[in-house]
């Protein structure tokens, strides 16, 4: 397994293919984590709010891979957004992982509606500086609040992390991010596993002789996407990793995104408010 790299707009590079742990138990993590480190992934996206870094950690100095071969994002609690809140729970996050450093350190949600994002911003701008976080971004970033951090801070996100997958392909989003040198990643690439039944997936997925969730997977690496697919059962761990030798065709990658209808599974971010 060959994970292509993608160079962030700070010289960073990230692992196109990673492991996301959201609604992983905090008890399970460890194991989960071992196991996707085991089958060769080498990127983990957490975070705050999933109450799981402390796993994260363990599994990988169990692991004894050295550290610097293993990307780990961590993304703000929506409790923390004011300044000093953010620093000290971005701390907490490096004690909960047992890290000196983080590579990626996200603002989960924008929270135009309850609090300043771009106080936040600032906030992990002084985190970047600082040296602790190889690289900061956003998640859940429409292009207004893009526009507002570009006008108003210096730092440019070096990721948007936004819910993608076929049935919501956000392409003027991509377009905005990449015309902004941030690049876009993808949650809830497979939409939760609600796009694995649909025809034309599993039509292509016939085709090429692989399964629904590789022809998704491989659709958003094709995009340039950065996708973390997360599961708990090893053969599916494997399975979706296993994406480097098969290729789709340009009329497979169009039939995907016109699919697209529009379809969050997951919260809308202008109007999204929850504080946990
Ligand atoms: P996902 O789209 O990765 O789907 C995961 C589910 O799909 C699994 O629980 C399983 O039921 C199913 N699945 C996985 N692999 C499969 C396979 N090979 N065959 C059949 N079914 C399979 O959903 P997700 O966990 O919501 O998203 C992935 C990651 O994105 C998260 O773990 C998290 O790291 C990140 N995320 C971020 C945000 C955000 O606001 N930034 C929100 C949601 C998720």
């Amino acid at each position: 397994t060959a994970v292509p790299e993608i160079m962030l707009n700070n010289g960073v590079r990230i692992p196109q293919l990673g492991f996301g742990v959201f609604q992983i138990p905090p008890d399970e993590t460890r194991d989960a984590v071992a196991t996707a480190l085991e089958v060769g992934y080498r990127h983990i996206d957490t975070a705050q709010m999933y109450r799981n870094e402390k796993g994260v950690g363990e599994a990988i100095r169990d692991s004894g891979i050295p550290r610097d071969e293993i990307f780990v994002t961590s993304k703000l609690s929506n409790a923390f957004h004011a300044r000093d809140a953010a620093l000290a729970s971005f701390d907490r996050s490096l004690e909960a992982l047992g890290f000196d450093q983080l590579d990626l350190f996200l603002v989960h949600w924008p929270l135009a509606t309850v609090s300043d994002y771009v106080e936040t911003w600032k906030a992990m701008e002084e985190i970047y500086a600082s040296g602790r976080a190889r690289a900061i971004g956003v998640s859940n970033f429409q292009p207004h609040h893009l526009r507002r951090l570009h006008t108003e801070t210096t730092v440019v996100p070096a990721v948007n992390q936004v819910e993608i997958h076929p049935y919501l392909v956000q392409d003027e989003l991509r377009a905005f991010d990449t015309e902004h040198e941030i690049a876009t990643e993808a949650w809830s690439p497979l939409a939760q596993g609600l796009v694995l039944d649909d025809p034309v997936i599993v039509q292509i997925a016939k085709d090429h002789d692989r399964t629904p969730a590789q022809v998704v997977l491989r659709w958003h690496l094709q995009r340039g996407e950065i996708v973390f697919p997360k599961s708990v059962t090893r053969a599916r761990v494997e399975e979706n990793l296993a994406l480097f030798d098969f290729e789709l065709s340009d009329g497979d990658v169009a039939a995907i995104t016109a699919l697209d209808r529009g379809q969050r599974t997951g919260a809308d971010p202008d109007t999204f408010d929850w504080i946990p």
